[in-house]
C-alpha cells in the first residue's frame, strides 16, 4: 500500500514518513499544495494524509480539485486543534475522515488502515483468504495459524493481492502500489516477490492470469 503524506512542517512530515515506513507503507511526500496536487492526480495512493495549512495552495483547494476530477482515493486530513470549521470545510471537500494535531502515530495507523479497507469493502482488519490470514494491525500473515516470515516487500505485495483479493491485479499495478515515487523500479522484482511468496504459500492461492497479471483467490 501506498500513501502520500502532505505536511508542510519539515519535522512533523520526517515523523509521519518514519511511522508510514515502519508499518510497511511505502510513501510519497509532498511540502506545499501545488506539488500535492500534482502528486494526487497523477500516482495511484492508497490514501492520503493531507494537512490543510499549506503553502502555494490549501489543503481544502488541492482536496477539491481532486475530487471535481474524479480523484477517489481516500484522504484524512489533518486539522489544528480548535479547528472545528476546518473539519467541516474539509469533510464537505471530500475528505474521509480527520485527525487533531497533536496526535499520536498509534490512532493515525488505526484510521488509515479502516480507510484502507473501507476503500477495498473490506469491515475487519483481519484480511481472509482460505487458509490464508493477514492481520493489517501488526502486518502479520498466517497459513493455517502458522506464522510466515516475509520481507517488507513480500509483505507489501501480499496484502496489496489481499486487499485486491479475486481481482486481477497487473504487474504494474503492483510495482505502483508497493514503491514509493523515487524507489529505482524494476517491473521484474515484482516476479521475482511473487516466485518468493508462492513458496511460503499453499500452491494455487496466487493464479498467474496470462497476459494481465496476477489473482488472489481460495482455492475451490
Ligand atoms: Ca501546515
Amino acid at each position: 500500500m501506498r500513501i502520500l503524506i502532505v505536511e508542510d512542517e519539515p519535522t512533523l512530515q520526517a515523523q509521519l514518513a518514519d511511522g508510514l515506513g515502519a508499518a510497511g507503507y511505502a510513501v510519497d511526500a509532498a511540502g506545499n499544495g501545488v506539488d500535492a496536487h500534482y502528486l494526487g492526480d497523477t500516482e495511484p495512493y492508497d490514501a492520503v494524509i493531507l494537512d490543510l495549512g499549506l503553502p502555494q495552495m490549501d489543503g481544502i483547494t488541492v482536496l477539491k480539485k481532486w475530487r471535481s476530477t474524479g480523484r477517489t482515493m481516500p484522504v484524512l486530513i489533518l486539522t489544528a486543534r480548535d479547528g472545528w470549521h476546518e473539519k467541516v470545510a474539509g469533510i464537505d471537500a471530500g475528505a474521509d475522515d480527520y485527525l487533531t494535531k497533536p496526535f499520536h502515530m498509534e490512532e493515525l495507523l488505526a484510521r488509515l488502515r479502516a480507510l484502507i479497507r473501507r476503500a477495498g469493502g473490506h469491515a475487519s482488519a483481519e484480511l481472509i483468504c482460505g487458509p490464508l490470514t493477514l492481520d493489517t494491525r501488526n502486518n502479520r500473515a498466517t497459513v493455517d495459524g502458522q506464522a510466515l516470515t516475509l520481507t517488507s516487500h513480500e509483505y507489501r505485495v501480499l496484502a496489496y493481492l489481499m486487499h485486491h483479493r479475486d481481482e486481477v491485479v497487473s504487474r504494474s499495478d503492483l510495482i505502483e502500489h508497493i514503491y514509493a515515487q523515487d524507489f529505482d523500479r524494476d517491473s521484474n522484482t515484482v516476479e521475482v516477490f511473487i516466485a518468493r511468496l508462492r513458496k511460503k504459500l499453499p500452491p494455487g492461492l496466487i493464479e498467474t492470469v496470462r497476459g494481465l497479471g496476477y489473482r488472489l483467490s481460495a482455492p475451490q
